[in-house]
């Protein structure tokens, strides 16, 4: 590794690309991660998978998660015409963690940075990536630092952990339509003012589907410390006739949904409400020779089952086992060793994010008989994301079960 700055460098010091350092300096490798902002800085995607913990654990980062006082999460909570459907991940199929975390993300992702910086990771924030090459041994990055000063930095391999940032994807023109319709969402912080006697139960997250647009949706993730997330998800031209203003046009739509609306009844409006969309994404290839995709940098689906940061720390964890036998000399094939596995859970969440947006989820979940417990465990686990888990027959043939399954939901053909 004579004359490169690292063995590797990681665009980006988000959770996938503070996991992925943390996991290769334990292997031994010298780690150079470039951040383009400092931190805390805002992030969203709040509410964690019971999944990801192990990736956490697998870091060495669980403990510090732990002790920070963030909110427990047990389980998801969907509620439509004021009927409930709730799960509980202690109650799922696959083995595994049976709760997790509502994370502010600011403060998350800065422990997680923190954690890889003490781990022997050296992360450089202020530094945005804007260049790549790649020759037949190493690939040299083109930066600049927060003074606006031009730097290049030499490694053997790039991992891109750029979030939305799509570093790599945009330079080597990876980019793909992702097959969703654009979904636009409006959302921000308040202090909730939930009443402790509402009946409420602050470790769920609760999804809320719109009383007449079915394929519009509201998430309500509660912190510690009495504040929460509050979002909206729908078509850019459903929101047009709300206005320019997003806290109006957040507040108008949450009065429309009874349950919300009393929910948040005492709630104080502290901070401007944000508005991101175009966020689905999808590229033509995880990975090349000296480079691979982490996380959000590779594909993002939709936020409505909160799969992101568990896909973001699984590509982390599997990139950097890959990795770490390639820098030990062994021959690894990137596609079969990882983007083929990583793809086939992405794929799982996918089935279930198109069945949701039809309906179809929407006609289970609520349906007056509700599934056998068996076949409610076995969904349970996929909200729960653990959906690489081969044994679930909802991981093997999601597309299948999910049709088979609403055959016997589907609402009654109205007749006569
Ligand atoms: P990020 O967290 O985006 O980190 C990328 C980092 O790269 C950033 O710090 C950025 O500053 C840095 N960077 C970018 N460009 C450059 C550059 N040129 N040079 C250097 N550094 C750069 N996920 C969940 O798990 N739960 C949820 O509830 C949830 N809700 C969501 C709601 C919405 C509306 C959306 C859009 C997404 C949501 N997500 C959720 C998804 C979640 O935000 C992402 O999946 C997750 O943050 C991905 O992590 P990451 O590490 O891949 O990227």
């Amino acid at each position: 590794t004579a004359g490169l700055d690292a063995d590797v460098i990681v665009i980006g010091a988000g959770p996938a690309g503070a996991v992925a350092a943390a996991l290769l300096v334990q292997r031994g490798h010298r780690v150079l991660v470039l951040e383009r902002e400092h931190f805390p800085r805002f992030s969203i995607g709040e509410s964690l998978l019971p999944q990801c913990m192990e990736y956490l654990e697998e870091a060495g980062m669980l403990a510090v998660v732990r002790a920070a006082g963030f909110q427990r999460k047990k389980g998801a909570l969907f509620q439509r015409g004021g009927v409930y459907s709730g799960f509980d991940f202690g109650e799922q199929f696959s083995r595994g963690f049976g709760e997790t975390f509502q994370v502010q993300r600011a403060r998350f992702d800065q422990l997680l940075a923190a954690e890889a910086q003490r781990q022997g990771a050296e992360i450089r924030f202020g530094h945005s990536v804007e260049a790549v090459e790649f020759s037949a041994t190493d690939a040299l990055l083109s930066c600049r630092d927060g003074r606006g000063q031009a730097c290049s930095l030499r490694a053997g391999f790039v991992l891109d952990a750029s979030g939305f940032g799509r570093v790599l994807p945009r330079l080597l023109d990876l980019e793909r339509p992702s097959g969703f319709p654009l979904r636009a969402s409006l959302f921000t912080h308040v202090v909730d003012g939930i009443p402790a006697g509402s009946g409420f139960d602050r470790d769920n997250i609760l999804i809320t589907v719109h009383p007449i647009h079915r394929d519009v949706w509201y998430w309500l993730i509660p912190f510690s410390g009495g504040r929460a997330s509050l979002g909206v998800v729908a078509e850019p031209s459903f929101f047009e006739p709300y206005g320019e203003d997003n806290s109006a046009a957040l507040q108008a739509l949450v009065t429309e949904d009874p349950v919300l609306d009393r929910l948040l009844a005492q709630a104080h409006w502290d901070t401007p409400a944000r508005r991101l969309s175009g966020y689905s994404a999808r590229v033509s290839q995880l990975a090349g020779e000296r480079f691979a995709l982490l996380g959000n940098a590779g594909e993002f689906l939709d936020p409505v089952f909160s799969s992101g940061v568990t896909i973001a720390l699984r590509s982390a964890s599997m990139a950097a086992q890959v990795l770490d036998r390639q820098l030990r000399g062994e021959s690894v094939d990137w596609q079969v060793d990882y983007a083929e596995p990583l793809q086939r859970g992405v794929d799982t969440f996918r089935a279930f994010v198109d069945a949701w947006y039809d309906g179809r989820f929407q006609d289970i979940i609520f349906h007056a008989r509700p599934q056998g417990n068996d076949i409610r465990r076995m969904i349970c686990s996929i909200l729960a994301g653990y959906a690489w888990d081969e044994s679930n027959p909802y991981v093997r043939q999601p597309v299948r079960r999910i049709d088979t399954l609403w055959q016997y939901c589907r609402p009654e053909p109205v007749t006569g």
